[in-house]
């Protein structure tokens, strides 16, 4: 039996295809980021990435995702030919965000957590609605009791 889980994704033209490639045992992170960037860089309500460490993000194509600095800290990767968002990461962290629309199969994950829920949008307000919420990255919003 195989101890490892592989997730194949890739972008809308093809150009640039990958392998997630980590131990059962210990699945990337998920979860939903609500935060403007992210609205802007996929074009939707809201973005979903999986976090893992380099070592674990196979490109199977000979090309790379093109970068654009979004911020002091934080490259995207997108494909150069057709645009598709693909990756997100902080300079100088250990670890690489692949965006979950990229997978073949989106179900094969599930989030988490919400983080930048302060800025969420009317119509993602419901979505995993039982997992936790955070203001900023960390910042746990109680709520009320129902
Ligand atoms: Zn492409
Ligand atoms: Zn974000």
């Amino acid at each position: 039996m195989s101890t490892t889980t592989t997730l194949a994704g890739g972008c809308l033209c093809g150009a640039l295809r990958y392998n997630l490639i980590f131990p059962m045992a210990s699945p990337p992170n998920c979860l939903h980021c609500h935060c403007g960037m992210c609205k802007k860089s996929t074009g939707a309500y809201f973005e979903t990435y999986v976090t893992t460490p380099y070592a674990q993000l196979h490109w199977t194509t000979d090309r790379r995702p093109k970068q654009f600095q979004s911020s002091a800290n934080v490259k995207r990767g997108f494909c150069p030919n057709c645009g598709s968002p693909l990756t997100f990461e902080a300079i100088d962290d250990p670890k690489i965000s692949v965006i979950v629309g990229s997978l073949d199969d989106v179900d094969a994950v599930k989030a988490m957590s919400h983080i930048y829920f302060e800025s969420v949008a009317r119509v993602a307000k419901e979505v995993d609605r039982d997992l936790p919420k955070y203001r900023g990255e960390s910042e746990l919003i109680q709520e009320p009791k129902a």
